[in-house]
């Protein structure tokens, strides 16, 4: 399938956060010949479209790597400092897309719709004179003297002198990242972290558990994972949401990787919810025996939804209507240990078309942190979710996307021997 007379070319693989910013960046360094970006999907950025909740949180007001897990932090804090959130900022005001800060810390684009941010993406690839190729799933890429070879899902062939892997992790697999992915690294000879699962994902319940009967109710709140023998493994405070099957919410989406990390290794792994984080036991144990005619639920309702206080009374199987003086030991124990420290009966999680991001992929360890080029295969670039990099939620998956993109697009557009930038 050698094409006679072809000048240099770049194939981008997958079109996605990560896969256009490294096109863009290819085609705009122009040493590199034709940068070509082939995705699977018919209709591209589907994810970028659900993003944010169709507003697209592009990133956070301050990034660094204690926001990530998966690789070393030292590796993935080298990438991330390449394209900070001020270049990330400058990049898209570039392209028309002017990003305001929420209170949260969050940058969403000021038009409060991800499809602005979608079409700067799209316009700014073409502007460049990136190819986009879709539908074209690339299923196997194979190296062969200098050269890879691409084939599609469909039989059709394509060369190029470089490859840039973009195609993203597993999660929401009908946008098209549905883990091949992770197979085309191995065939390259990567490996792949032997735990892949959903993170920033949510978190299921007993169906009869009494939290799932609130669904809708959200809650600030600190949750804990902590390992069979009760040391602390991960901690996350934030808002969580009751829902008909379970938990949600970003301190829930945050956690879930955690927690789904720490149950592989230990099934006695537990996660806690404290309802009210800033009360110490002793404090509401003597506002307990303080009652007096008062009950656990008026108490509770004082600080907490009055439905939430009703079920915390069930949970910790006492009498929301007990008038204080009424209230034993024993009650007001399982009363205390239920609002701040209440083990949560997880069944599972909802999996990777539920999932926000991947934990697990390609480890950095296998890749040039200042080019994002491949050790094990030179001329193959990597980025994106496909490596071992996930990020709390709050936009810094998408500024990894950005930041990892941007330096393999610069480095594969840099002629041989230099690392762009
Ligand atoms: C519902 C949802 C909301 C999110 N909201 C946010 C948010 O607001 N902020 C944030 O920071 N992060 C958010 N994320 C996470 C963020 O979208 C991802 O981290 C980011 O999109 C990853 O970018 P990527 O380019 O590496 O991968 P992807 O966006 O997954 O793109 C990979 C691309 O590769 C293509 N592809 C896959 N396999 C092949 C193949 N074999 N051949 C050709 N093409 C292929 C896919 O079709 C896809 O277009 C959200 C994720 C989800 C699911």
């Amino acid at each position: 399938m050698a094409e006679a007379g072809r000048g240099p070319r770049v194939a981008v693989v997958g079109a996605g956060a990560a896969g256009l910013m490294a096109a863009i960046h290819a085609a705009r360094g122009g040493h590199c010949g034709e940068v070509v970006a082939l995705d699977s999907a018919r209709t591209l950025g589907a994810k970028i479209l659900v993003s944010g909740g169709g507003r697209c949180n592009v990133t956070y007001h301050a990034v660094d790597e204690s926001a990530f897990a998966g690789s070393t932090r030292p590796a993935i804090r080298k990438v991330l400092r390449r394209f900070d959130v001020e270049r990330t900022v400058q990049f898209f005001a570039a392209e028309g897309v002017a990003l305001e800060r929420e209170e949260t810390g969050k940058l969403f684009p000021v038009t409060d719709r991800a499809r602005t941010v979608l079409d700067a993406l799209l316009r700014s690839a073409r502007e460049a004179g990136v190819a986009t190729w879709h539908p074209w799933r690339v299923e196997t890429i194979e190296r062969a003297r200098g050269t890879f070879r691409l084939r599609s899902a469909t039989g059709e062939g394509l060369e190029a002198d470089r490859v840039v892997l973009a195609a993203g992790g597993c999660s929401l697999p009908k946008t098209g990242s549905d883990g091949h992915g992770h197979v085309l690294a191995r065939s390259l000879g990567h490996s792949v972290t032997p735990r892949v699962f959903p993170a920033l994902v949510p978190l299921t319940l007993p169906r009869d558990h009494p939290l799932c009967a609130l669904s809708g109710l959200a809650a600030p709140v600190r949750l804990e994972v902590r390992a069979g023998p009760g040391a602390s493994l991960a901690r996350i405070e934030g808002s969580l949401l009751c829902t008909h099957f379970g938990l949600s919410g970003p301190a829930v989406l945050d956690i879930s990787r955690y927690w789904i990390d720490a149950r592989l290794d230990d099934p006695g792994a537990s996660l806690v919810v404290s309802w009210l984080p800033a009360l110490a036991p002793a404090t509401l144990d003597a506002a307990l025996r303080g009652l007096g005619a008062g009950t656990p639920a008026g108490l509770l309702e004082q600080w907490l939804p009055s439905r939430l206080a009703r079920a915390l009374c069930t949970i910790a199987g006492v009498d929301a209507g007990q008038r204080g003086h009424r209230l034993t030991r024993p009650d007001r124990t399982a009363l205390v240990r239920t609002v701040l420290d209440m083990p949560l009966p997880v069944t599972g999680n909802r999996g990777f078309g539920h999932a926000e991001v991947t934990a697990g992929g390609v480890p950095l360890a296998e890749v040039r942190l200042d080019t994002m080029e491949s050790r094990v295969c030179p001329g193959l670039y990597i980025c994106g979710e496909v490596c071992d990099v996930d990020g709390r939620i709050g936009g810094f998956n998408f500024q990894w996307a950005w930041a990892s993109g941007y330096v393999a697009g610069v480095s594969v557009a840099a002629p041989a021997g230099e690392p762009g930038g």
